[in-house]
């Protein structure tokens, strides 16, 4: 698994899309790609000569750390005759591209937790870099009507105790934006009585248009320079993007910061690059301004095209190389099957249909908008205007919306969570007392479940946890009526604490803490009937997913990774199985049989099972769901990512397989009453799972060698050699003890379960469905 802080940031999609539009054109399809973040031109005849001429000249080895001397005093002298600024040289950084100027300056000032101001729209980076180095990006959103700016009372209004920096991008990406240098003066204003950092990136401050005037935020006085760290680089003034050449200029402290953090990660820029980016910014200016000149000639021509689109609005760039249209107007239309819900959808929309690139404006923190990159010759510009302007008239309300209510409710915990099942009684008071003060009758929900017989009560302030309660299990009698076998307490909005469940066996009493998803109180349930129902009533839990087939029951259990859901339905396509449980049955050896009942009204299944059994969509329609995905931000399917085909784009207002974590609550009878599903079976079937490729498909097992096998919890599957999860016994995570008395009851459990039913090895690895049909229709 790789780190939460990796986990949590998504790829650069500017970087996405373009690799896309660059796939589709190897494949001979005429795209034209305006999601470019470089400019088009190439990079300066002199600049170009002074890299050959290093690497002639043998400049092919490290540097000094923080950049050649000369390259630091070139930008230096940049500074001080653009902006009359001074600075020294111990307080300037040259880093493998802006972009790597910004991580550093972030990894130097950020401690865990602090926070970054940093105004939406904004570069997709920004966030990222600023959690890469564990802060807190504050997104503060600018208004399209006051020019995407940030107003002085907005700035003062988000910094608080915690915050250590905000970031300045002027001229803007992606929306051409730029203070003059009075709106810069009051912000300054703020940030002089505040004790706070400004990351000024001005990486675009040559390329700006008609009468501009470039202010550099540390050019406002010697306070604010001193608070100051001004990015920039040649990559896009001197269009050397793929040199990475970048730099920074602020505090001696924070860049000899930047310079440790730099000795250890690249070490120097490019050798080569440096002399290049000395040329290029010691040489003649002129190509600059051509750039500029040529960039406003093409903003000018792709504005008025824009603006005459019907119903969008197109803010007028001062600066860098983007539009930033608002296209929100089209973003419940449809045409050739495709429906817009949002910037993702007319990104797709018109690479699929107008096969032009852009980024969506959600990247940017502004999903009404699009990018679009005027960094492309003239001709590529009029041609990708004319497509987007098809595509747009193209587009229709659609006449009738089907559109499905799904009834998802959203958890803040999504996972499961540590359980404590060694609470003693006088902690089991305590914490009763604890959850007994936070619940109040205004949000209180009491409910007896009959869980095969045992009774459970739970106590809830959450109407969630509720909800699927009563759905997933039968009712037992009124509560007044009766006294529960056991109670739970589900709790959230306790002060000071982690979420955790608590269990505590001699009173039955379990307690969740601030955990207000489903699964860990349906566990905590199951792990209390189990502890009731082993003694009491010699029932047992196994935990496998199991099916019937004319009244006799295969079950398959095994660790994460054996394929399971596969196996289980491949066997459902089958009219001639029928489904009993999907994770556990309660199983009593009577007479000479295993009687397996399911005890669950409705199943808790996760939405992904969508994969293997489709059927399941409509029905999950209908049902009660939990952390469905509705955008596309938080989907966490790597491998659909990867392609193109995405639910959320082609305008399905959700998706069941984009998470692990979404769940329905299902009526398994809705797969067909009685035919397809029975709640008890007489067990004849016990599949051991394992998935690997070298062991044999089918091997049946001893009675003895199973049940080390099922104790252990020995069996691989293919996913433990990348993230291995501890052996469970009997691989069932709801059991709450293993301790010897409890596995000697388990022993003799299964071992009586074992003297009336066959027990397989099979390898899923090698196996399918057919070779399971063999066994049990040639044995049946
Ligand atoms: N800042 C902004 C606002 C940018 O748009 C970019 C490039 N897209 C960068 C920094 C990074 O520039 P470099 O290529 O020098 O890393």
């Amino acid at each position: 698994m790789i780190s939460e802080k990796v986990n949590q940031i998504g790829a650069s999609p500017t970087l996405k899309i373009t690799a896309k539009a660059r796939a589709m054109k190897a494949e001979g399809i005429d795209i034209v790609d305006l999601s470019v973040g470089e400019p088009d031109f190439p990079t300066p005849d002199n600049a170009k000569a002074a890299g050959i001429r290093a690497i002639e000249q043998n400049y092919t080895k490290y540097t000094e750390n923080e950049g050649i001397p000369a390259l630091k005093n070139a930008v230096i002298v940049r500074m001080k005759d653009d902006y009359g600024l001074s600075y020294e040289l111990n307080e300037v950084i040259v880093s493998p591209g802006a972009k790597a100027s910004l991580f550093l300056i972030l990894q130097a000032l950020v401690d865990e937790g602090a926070e970054v101001i940093v105004p939406a729209p904004y570069w997709v980076t920004y966030p990222m870099a600023v959690m890469l180095a564990k802060g807190k990006p504050v997104i503060i959103p600018t208004k399209e009507e006051k020019g995407f700016l940030l107003a002085p009372d907005e700035l003062k209004a988000a910094i608080n105790p915690s915050t250590k920096a905000m970031i300045l991008n002027n001229p803007s990406n992606p929306t051409g934006a730029a203070y003059s240098k009075a709106q810069l003066e009051a912000l300054a204003e703020v940030i002089k009585g505040e004790d706070i950092y400004v990351i000024a990136d001005e990486i675009y401050a040559k390329l700006i248009f008609d009468d501009f005037q470039f202010t550099s935020f540390a050019s406002l006085g010697e306070d604010i320079k001193k608070k100051t760290v001004v990015v920039t680089g040649v990559s896009k003034s001197y269009s050397m993007t793929g040199w990475r050449i970048g730099c920074a200029l602020g505090p001696a402290e924070i860049i000899n910061g930047m310079a440790k953090v730099q000795s250890h990660s690249t070490s120097n820029p490019c050798s080569i690059s440096q002399y290049a980016s000395l040329e290029a910014l010691t040489g003649p200016q002129h190509e600059v301004s051509r750039m500029a000149a040529e960039f406003q000639r093409r903003r000018n021509y792709c504005l008025m095209r824009l603006r005459a689109i019907p119903n969008i609005s197109c803010f007028k760039p001062q600066g860098a190389f983007y539009l930033f249209p608002n296209f929100s107007y089209y973003y419940d239309k449809e045409a050739s099957g495709i429906q817009i819900r949002n910037s993702y959808g007319l990104a797709y929309y018109l690479l699929k249909e107008a096969r032009v690139a852009i980024v969506p404006g959600d990247s940017f923190g502004a999903d009404s908008h699009i990018r679009i990159s005027y960094a492309t010759s003239m001709e590529n510009l009029e041609k990708g205007l004319d497509r987007i302007i098809e595509a747009v008239s193209k587009l229709k309300t659609p006449k009738k919306i089907k559109r499905v209510a799904l009834n998802n409710a959203v958890t803040r915990v999504k996972k499961s969570v540590p359980v404590d099942s060694s609470v003693n009684l006088k902690m089991r008071d305590a914490l009763v007392g604890e959850m007994e003060s936070t619940l109040t009758p205004e949000s209180y929900f009491e409910w007896n479940a009959n869980i095969n017989g045992v009774i459970v009560q739970l106590r809830t302030n959450v109407s969630h946890l509720y909800d699927f309660w009563v759905e997933n299990w039968y009712p037992a009698q009124l509560e007044a009526d009766l006294e529960p076998h056991g109670i739970i307490f589900a709790v959230d909005g306790i002060a000071g604490r982690e979420a955790r469940v608590f269990y505590n066996s001699e009173s039955k009493t379990g307690v969740i803490v601030n955990a207000d998803n489903y699964g860990p109180l349906r566990s905590l349930a199951l792990g209390l009937v189990m502890d009731v129902s082993e003694r009491l009533f010699g029932v047992h839990g196994v935990r496998g997913m199991s099916v019937d087939v004319e009244g006799k029951g295969l079950i398959f259990v095994g660790p994460p990774g054996t394929k399971k859901t596969e196996l289980f339905f491949q066997l459902l396509e089958d009219r001639r199985f029928r489904l009993h449980s999907n994770d556990i049955a309660f199983v009593r050896n009577a007479a000479g049989q295993a009687l397996a009942d399911c005890v669950e009204r409705k199943l808790y299944i996760p939405t992904n099972t969508v994969e293997s059994f489709p059927r399941l969509a409509a029905l999950f329609d209908s049902s009660r769901c939990e952390n469905v995905i509705t955008h596309k931000e938080d989907c966490k399917d790597a491998e659909c990512l990867r392609l193109d085909d995405c639910r959320l784009d082609r305008g399905s207002p959700f998706c069941y397989k984009a998470s692990k974590e979404a769940h329905a609550m299902l009526d398994p009878y809705w797969l067909g009453g009685k035919a397809a599903h029975t709640k008890r079976t007489s067990l004849r079937w016990f599949f051991i799972l394992r998935n690997d490729t070298l062991s044999p498909a089918v091997v049946k097992l001893e009675k003895g060698e199973a049940l080390r096998i099922l104790e252990a919890g020995e069996s691989a599957g293919m996913k433990r050699t990348l993230s291995p999860s501890k052996p469970q016994p009997y691989y069932n995570p709801h059991l709450l003890f293993a301790t010897e008395g409890h596995l000697e009851l388990q022993r003799n459990f299964y071992s009586r379960l074992l003297d009336v039913t066959s027990c397989y090895l099979f390898n899923s690895g090698i196996a399918d469905a057919e070779q399971i049909k063999q066994i049990v229709l040639g044995e049946g």
